[in-house]
């Protein structure tokens, strides 16, 4: 806990993961934090959310309530196919073996259930939320920030956590900064275990595994929610939404047609979708920095490193930024500290985040390949290491050797005692002259 002359008034803006995550952390330093959320209701859109040991141990360490666990399913096996159904890969014990190598869970959960868990915590630790106010102008000068109905929220920090589409990031540029397609479209189908009747595939819903059906150009990804009550189903294509378009209703018969030939039992699951939405995937180029000149404005999430969901970190690296950014803050003794805090948070997250970025788009390439001579060397890679501890690099990140240790290893607390142990000036130095000024 930060002493109460150090105690920030942080504004965050966007109360999608990365702004209660940060909003959680920080309140739990100590700090006065109000977030501004643009949605009338906190009902996050999408559907599941694969959710790795780098962030489920965060949100054990946030004590979350446990209505959150008992909404999870934890998958026991992951299975690669190639897209004719042919096994690539598998990880037969997949649970265990993450819980014994990360010392915390991979669980999917669907998204409002981990918005609504964090939004209660956070509701608990006393953060204040401004629901239906969407954040058109920022005052640098001031630190403050502008709703669109006029009301003005102010404060020490101002973070941005408004996502793909951020305000702040345009306001920090200066200039347009509309996110870039990545070529690829997102069809989001989510199933109930009891509108499914054929009993090999309402097996799969009710027994929790992960499986992945790469083809050329596309792959798919299935997982249960809910303890196996719910299936989740991905769909990654080339887009062929209109420009200017980000998402779209789809249609069901184009989407069957996409994945004609592939593996019977992906084929079986589309059978059972009625209406289905495509989403477009987007990103941005690398910022220069996430922190401004004047140190009031930082940046979070989607908003500063949007990526692929190809390795499904596009939440959990936005639950570390959080986690991380709270933590530092919750070592000042000063607020004059703040700027070199900030810097420190930059320096800490923004070569991760970006390295991450990097990796999703490796994997679409490992994925995605046509078939042929490339593809050939990539099955034989795959055939080499079926049944066998798999050893150095690996076509599928989520279970090779050489990416996932640094994916899910990574301990956001860990890191923080680390840096602050590392920047002891940092952290003891008495920047504002208070005794000076007290005396006075
Ligand atoms: C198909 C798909 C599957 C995915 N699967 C996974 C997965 O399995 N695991 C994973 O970790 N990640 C996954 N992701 C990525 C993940 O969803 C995002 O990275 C994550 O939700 C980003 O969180 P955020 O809080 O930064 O941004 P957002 O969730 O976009 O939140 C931003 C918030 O800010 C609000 N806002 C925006 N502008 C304003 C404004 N001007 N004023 C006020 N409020 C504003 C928005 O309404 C929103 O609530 C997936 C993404 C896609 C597309």
């Amino acid at each position: 806990m930060v002493p109460v002359e150090a105690r920030l008034r942080v504004v965050i803006v966007g109360a999608g993961l990365s702004g209660i995550a940060t909003a959680i952390s920080a309140a739990l330093s100590g700090h006065s934090v109000e977030v501004i959320e643009q949605a009338k209701e906190l009902a996050e859109v999408g559907a599941g959310l694969q959710i790795t040991p780098n962030a489920s141990r965060l949100l054990q360490y946030w004590n979350l309530p446990a209505s959150l666990w008992e909404a999870a399913a934890e998958p026991t096996m992951l299975t690669v196919h190639r897209y004719s159904g042919q096994v690539l890969a598998l990880d037969s014990s997949f649970d265990k073996n993450i819980r014994t190598k990360y010392h915390a869970p991979f669980v999917d959960l669907h998204r409002v259930d981990l918005q609504q868990a964090l939004y209660a915590r956070s509701q608990e630790l006393g953060v204040t939320f401004h629901l239906g106010e969407r954040i058109e102008h920022i005052d640098f000068d001031t630190t403050t920030v502008r709703s669109v109905t006029g009301k003005i929220f102010s404060g020490d920090l101002i973070v941005a956590a408004d996502g793909l589409w951020s305000q702040c990031r345009e306001a920090f540029v200066g200039k347009k900064d509309e996110p870039i397609p990545t070529g690829d479209l997102a069809y989001r189908i989510v199933l109930n275990a009891d509108q499914i009747s054929d009993p090999d595939l309402k097996a799969l819903v009710q027994n929790p595994e992960v499986h992945f059906w790469i083809g050329p150009g596309a792959h798919a990804v299935g997982y249960s929610l809910r303890g196996g009550q719910v299936y989740n189903i991905v769909l990654l294509v080339p887009d062929n939404l209109p420009p200017g378009v980000s998402r779209q209703a789809g249609s069901v018969d184009e989407m069957r047609q996409l994945f004609v030939g592939w593996d019977p039992i992906l084929n079986r699951f589309l059978t059972y979708v009625t209406n289905v939405d495509k989403w477009r995937l987007m990103h941005h180029g690398e910022m220069e920095k996430w922190v401004n000149d004047t140190s009031n404005l930082v940046f979070t999430g989607d908003s500063c490193h949007p990526m692929l969901p190809y390795l499904a970190q596009g939440a959990n690296s936005s639950l570390e930024d959080g986690a991380v950014l709270g933590l530092l803050l919750g070592n000042m003794t000063d607020k004059a500290q703040l700027p070199s805090i900030l810097r420190l948070y930059e320096s800490l997250r923004k070569s991760r985040g970006e390295a991450i970025v990097r990796e999703t788009f490796k994997q679409r390439h490992d994925f995605h390949m046509e078939d042929g001579e490339e593809q050939r060397k990539r099955d034989e890679i795959f055939a080499s290491q079926l049944g066998k501890e798999i050893k150095g690099a690996f076509p599928s990140r989520w279970t090779c050797p050489e990416v996932q240790p640094w994916l899910y290893g990574y301990d956001a607390i860990k890191e923080v005692k680390k840096a602050v142990a590392e920047n002891p000036d940092l952290f003891s130095q008495q920047t504002t002259p208070r005794s000076f000024c007290q005396i006075l």
